[in-house]
């Protein structure tokens, strides 16, 4: 019985050295697992499988260890910012200026001319002032590093003021409050959930304050019987009782949502423009550049941030400088709309957006349906841009798992039952290979 069916399976050795090519140590590796694992099986009364199949079960092992986990996918969510698929894809210019460096040396922190040391900073402070319009600025690694250095720095063992409808969770479990703590800051929250004056803020500020901090609320909206005081209001306050202001935008806009029919986003030049002592954004939300948090604002304040330990801790790598560097440039540029494709995007006439997903309809036996676009990652909370998307038939739980077995996976949402692929989310020059996929998801739905 068993036991004989168990003999009669190879050793490890004898199996590895069938698979022959790749690197030894993994080839053993995987040839134990596969033995393991089919024992098991066989003693559970599973039959012994034939000599060949342990081997292509073997060099299978040895090939996903290989494979590169982080892959390529096809966003057809329709929602621009997504965190879990990268948040902003980058630009052309972008994506050059980061390949120029990646592969050899720089001077990425070292003065050419003279033949000096220089700092990595330089490279992307006269940009940061330029667009943002503040007096400098400083790249860590993603905006949770630059609220939390800020906080850390400038406001250690001291109190910090927040509303308490702004003492929020901002996504991943990222909660100002924990964030505060995690500083050695002391949180006093004030107001109400949904109503918070600028007297909140002057009533509970005192020698113990080391300052205000307000935060966009990114995710949610608050909607009816509210109030938050404006940045202006609250320089005020902040002047008044000699506390710093920091301002949370979490996204980071550089441009005026509203010339394209959205509602408005906040953006860094009204806070700079406001009097915040200093303003905390992420690179790769609506700015469109690579993953990093940009701190702008009072000279002296970012030169005590720039001196400060954690500036070393939480620095970032050349790449995403170079990346930076080109981002900030496209908007220096006033390039940043038709070259971002974060922008692109949001703003695709409609009408294009239409024949792509009809021409997709086409390729699935699908229809065309109109919906929202998201901006997501935080920006323009319930906001969405009109869309037009292909609707397939089927069932909507399976269909999405064909789709996400193709080479690249393509990734849709689910809604009202059936799945549904939006085009702006989508580079035009991939229209072909998701043609391709949903026929393919439709046909094996099928079979
Ligand atoms: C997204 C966001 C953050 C975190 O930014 P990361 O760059 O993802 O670290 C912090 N605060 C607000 C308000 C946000 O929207």
């Amino acid at each position: 019985m068993s036991n004989d069916a168990v003999r009669s399976l190879p050793s490890v050795d004898r199996l590895a050295a069938a698979v022959g090519d790749g690197p030894h140590v993994l080839v053993v590796e995987a040839a134990r697992a596969e033995v393991e694992e089919t024992r098991a099986a066989v003693l559970h009364g599973e039959p012994v499988p034939e000599f060949e199949v342990l081997v292509s079960r073997t060099l299978g092992r040895v090939e996903r260890t290989l494979r590169p986990s982080l892959k390529r996918v096809i966003n057809a969510t329709g929602v621009i910012l997504q965190t879990n698929l990268g948040r902003a894809p980058l630009s052309e210019r972008a994506v050059a200026a980061m390949a120029e460096v990646a592969a050899g040396y720089s001077n990425l922190e070292y003065d050419v001319a003279p033949g000096e040391r220089g700092s990595r900073h330089e490279h992307v402070r006269e940009l940061i002032r330029r667009t943002t319009g503040a007096e400098d600025g400083l790249v860590v690694n993603n905006n949770a590093a630059a609220l939390l250095m800020v906080l850390q720095v400038l406001a250690r063992g001291r109190e910090v003021i927040v509303s308490r409808g702004q003492a929020v969770e901002i996504g991943g479990g990222f909660r100002i409050p924990d964030v505060l703590v995690q500083s050695g800051a002391r949180l006093v929250e004030v107001g109400t959930t949904n109503r918070t004056y600028a007297r909140d803020y002057a009533a509970a500020s005192g020698p113990e304050t080391a300052a205000i901090l307000r935060v966009h609320s990114s995710n949610f909206q608050v909607v009816g019987f509210t109030t938050e005081p404006t940045a202006a209001e609250l320089v005020l306050v902040a002047r008044e009782r000699g506390v710093l202001l920091f301002d949370d935008l979490g996204s980071g806009c550089l441009v005026d949502t509203t010339r394209f029919g959205m509602t408005h986003e906040p953006t860094v030049q009204e806070s700079i423009g406001a009097g915040v002592d200093l303003v905390m954004f992420s690179g790769d939300k609506l700015l469109g550049g690579p993953q990093c948090g940009i701190i702008a604002g009072r000279g002296p304040l970012v030169a005590e941030l720039r001196r400060h330990p954690l500036a070393r801790a939480l620095r970032v790598d050349r790449m995403t400088i170079a990346a930076l560097n080109a981002t900030l440039g496209s908007y220096a540029a006033g390039t940043a709309l038709d070259e971002l494709p974060v922008w692109k995007m949001a703003r695709a006439p409609e009408a294009t957006v239409r024949r792509r997903a009809r021409r997709w309809a086409r390729a699935c036996g699908g229809e065309v349906v109109q919906s929202l676009s998201m901006m997501g990652g935080g920006s323009l909370p319930g906001q969405g841009v009109t869309t037009w998307c292909c609707r397939m038939t089927g069932d909507a739980e399976q269909v999405a798992a064909r789709l996400r077995q193709n080479v690249p996976p393509v990734i849709a949402r689910i809604e009202r039952g059936a799945v549904l692929l939006d085009p702006r989310t989508v580079e035009p020059k991939d229209d072909r290979l998701v043609e391709a996929a949903i026929s393919a998801a439709v046909v094996e739905f099928h079979s």
